[in-house]
């Protein structure tokens, strides 16, 4: 096959496995700087340019869209899409998930667990959103934030208001939920692929915070998963349309409850604590699935 990565850090751990896993496999590479990808919106025959030249035939495309350039990057995905090139993860599925609310609404509405969760626009709402997840202690999220920056516990209703406020006066769109105490600093990553949980890991927050992000200085473990986090991490996998993703849970006393659905997810962590050739699973599922045009959306 001949395979693009859309990533702008071709050092990246994961980006050099997913390159390893592919040349192993006797396939072509290359990394593709999303952000120097320039596209041609022409009537019938969308193009996509490179340093000049333009880009093409392939078989297969890796997304790897950083947070902070998802506009530009799934632009550069669609059309790719739109050249009949067979995406790992479609773009609107990338975009379904990027947004937190929109997901935990998808999430919800096809039963899967989830921490108490209310939004409000209004910050003169603080006080009413609080209660509607059962009062504090809450954790307060900023829609946009990533690897736990942007995630607060208000620990009794004051802080909660005044943190909501806060956030609110700073023009940002927070989510407010009810906090997990019982999942002790801890969460589950669950890695599907292709429909299936590959590796589970078990992520602990530094000693004093509540938030496990291995960015935060969290560690990770192997951890074996129960049938209930199997499913729902299969069912969220599916929900969102991603066939390569990280669903992060908590282990509540109701079963799991999902925060987050990552479409890039980060390799390192999860090979570590694992031991498994997850990059290898991944090119693996491309080889068995890859079709040109055969996408669910195509971008629309
Ligand atoms: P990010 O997307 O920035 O990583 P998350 O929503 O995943 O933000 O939250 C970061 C961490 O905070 C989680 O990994 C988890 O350990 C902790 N956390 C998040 N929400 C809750 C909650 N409702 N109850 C308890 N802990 C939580
Ligand atoms: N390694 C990141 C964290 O736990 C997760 C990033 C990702 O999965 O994309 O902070």
């Amino acid at each position: 096959m001949k395979i693009a990565m859309l990533a702008r850090n071709p050092n990246l751990y994961s980006h050099r496995r997913l390159v390893e896993a592919a040349e192993q496999r006797g396939h072509e590479i290359d990394i593709l700087n999303t952000l120097r990808v320039n596209l041609n919106i022409t009537s019938h025959r969308p193009e996509a340019y490179y340093n000049g030249e333009k880009l093409g035939p392939y078989d297969a495309v890796i997304p790897r869209i950083g947070a902070s350039i998802t506009f530009y990057g799934l632009a550069v995905l669609r059309q790719f899409e739109m050249m009949s090139v067979w995406p790992l993860n479609e773009s609107v599925a990338i975009g379904r998930s990027r947004d937190k609310l929109r997901s935990m609404q998808l999430l919800a509405k096809a039963g899967l667990g989830l921490p108490v969760t209310a939004f409000a626009h209004d910050p003169k709402q603080a006080a009413e959103v609080i209660r509607m997840v059962g009062g504090a202690p809450v954790v307060i999220k900023l829609l946009e934030g990533t690897q736990g920056i942007g995630v607060v516990l208000g620990e009794t209703e004051k802080s909660a208001k005044s943190v909501i406020e806060a956030f609110r006066g700073a023009n940002v769109n927070i989510l407010v939920q009810e906090f997990i105490k019982e999942a002790g600093g801890s969460d589950i990553r669950a890695l599907v692929v292709g429909g299936k949980v590959v590796a589970a890991m078990k992520r602990t927050g530094a000693a004093g915070d509540f938030r496990s992000n291995l960015h935060r200085g969290g560690s990770a473990e192997l951890v074996k998963i129960t049938p209930e986090e199997r499913s729902t991490a299969v069912r969220a996998a599916k929900r969102m349309g991603l066939n390569v993703c990280g669903v992060d849970m908590l282990r509540s006393n109701h079963g799991p409850v999902i925060m987050e659905v990552n479409s890039s997810p980060g390799l390192e962590g999860i090979e570590k604590a694992t031991g498994k050739d997850i990059a290898g699973r991944i090119i693996e599922f491309i080889e068995a699935s890859y079709q040109p045009g055969k996408t669910a959306t195509k971008g629309k």
